[in-house]
């Protein structure tokens, strides 16, 4: 019998931030994306439990940005939601 395992990226969960930041890179001034990217461990490719989190903050222009820990990113989407 085969049994397939391996890592998945699911999609990326993007929300838009409240903070307004002048682009170093391309030198546009935009409400950054918040980004969590998580990776899952998989069987015959379904997504079984999540492996790995990672957590951006990134221009929505060109994707430029910084990574950030799950605390920051909380605070920050905390802040958004007014929790
Ligand atoms: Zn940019």
């Amino acid at each position: 019998m085969f049994v397939i395992l391996g890592l998945s990226d699911s999609k990326p969960e993007i929300t838009k931030s409240t903070e307004y930041i002048n682009c170093p890179n391309c030198n546009n001034q935009r409400f950054w994306n918040l980004i969590h990217e998580r990776t899952n461990f998989s069987l015959f490719f379904l997504p079984v439990f999540p492996v790995k989190d990672k957590y951006y903050i990134a221009c929505p222009v060109c994707n430029y940005g910084n990574q950030l820990t799950k605390i920051e990113y909380a605070e920050r989407i905390n802040k958004i939601y007014g929790n």
